[in-house]
């Protein structure tokens, strides 16, 4: 497949990829990069920018935490108002705190102490990819792709279980309470910044206020 975006190297070792099968990857993906550079390159000579201009801090000093399901990309910030300059908003599987030192909330502390955030706001949606995700499964498909069955098990050895490790959760108000509590019991959280939770329907963006952070400051 010929594109002229793509070099050779690129071309060659898409090609290595699908010869191995270790996977299929779709004709169309192949042209995704050169597709995304094209309108790049006219949407900057056009200046289509200008209308998104803003600078990095949150004009309503808000950080958003949500899930990186593609139907809140643009439903998300209509349904609440939110705009190019507003909010932080920070997108991971589940719209969850994994860990109490990962990035997501590495994001939040940075959105409040450098960024002027004064409010955080933690939205999963209904109907997430990441509810009741069969992680065995998952970890099948892994090994179908060449992901070693040893490596899985030295890295279990190692004390680190990757079927617990991709696990989301079965209830999504459970699981938002769940990181509510983390954050707000954060050692390095300020303790007057109010942390919402509440729950999207990824198909109408109508919100459920579960958890109004005001209530606890
Ligand atoms: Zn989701």
């Amino acid at each position: 497949m010929k594109n002229k975006y793509f070099g050779d190297s690129i071309k060659r070792r898409n090609e290595d990829f699908q010869e191995n099968e270790f996977g299929v990857i779709s004709e169309s993906t192949k042209y995704n990069l050169g597709t995304i550079i094209q309108f790049n390159r006219e949407f900057v000579k056009n200046k289509e920018y200008e209308k998104y201009d803003t600078d990095k801090s949150p004009d309503r000093k808000i950080a958003i935490l949500t899930c990186m399901d593609t139907r809140l990309t643009e439903l998300l910030p209509q349904a609440l108002n939110i705009k190019n300059g507003d909010a932080k908003i920070i997108k991971n599987a589940g719209g969850t705190i994994v860990h109490p030192f990962g990035s997501a909330m590495r994001s939040i502390l940075v959105a409040i102490y450098e960024l002027g955030v004064e409010e955080i706001y933690i939205i999963p949606h209904h109907d997430c990819g990441i509810c009741n995700l069969d992680t065995t499964e998952m970890v099948d498909k892994m090994m179908k792709r060449g992901i070693e069955h040893s490596l899985i098990n030295n890295l279990f050895h190692s004390g680190i279980d990757i079927r617990k490790w991709l696990h989301g959760f079965e209830d999504v108000e459970e699981s938002l309470n769940k990181s509510i509590s983390i954050v707000k019991n954060h050692p390095l959280m300020p303790k007057n910044i109010p942390i919402h939770g509440l729950i999207m329907d990824p198909e109408t963006g109508k919100l459920d206020l579960i958890v109004n952070g005001w209530e606890f400051v």
